[in-house]
């Protein structure tokens, strides 16, 4: 699986469980999902830490703050 982020917990879980074996994350800066789990549970994570996906996603979280704090930016 290719993600443009860090994939939240209830993604992390299907990842899981369906068995995926590799996950390409293009940036954790902007928020960390549950990546050191899944490489807990075997998973091979792969972090580019591309500046591309961190502008993609701060941009984001700047313009639609009340999308992003509904989901993704809560703790
Ligand atoms: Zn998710």
């Amino acid at each position: 699986m290719v993600t443009t982020l860090s994939p939240c917990w209830y993604c992390s879980g299907l990842i899981n469980q369906f068995g995926s074996t590799r996950v390409v994350i293009g940036e954790s800066t902007t928020f960390k999902g549950g990546e050191d789990w899944l490489e807990e549970q075997g998973v091979e994570i792969i972090r580019l830490t591309n500046p591309e996906c961190v502008g993609l996603m701060t941009e984001f979280s700047e313009r639609y703050p009340d999308a992003w704090n509904e989901d993704i930016g809560q703790e």
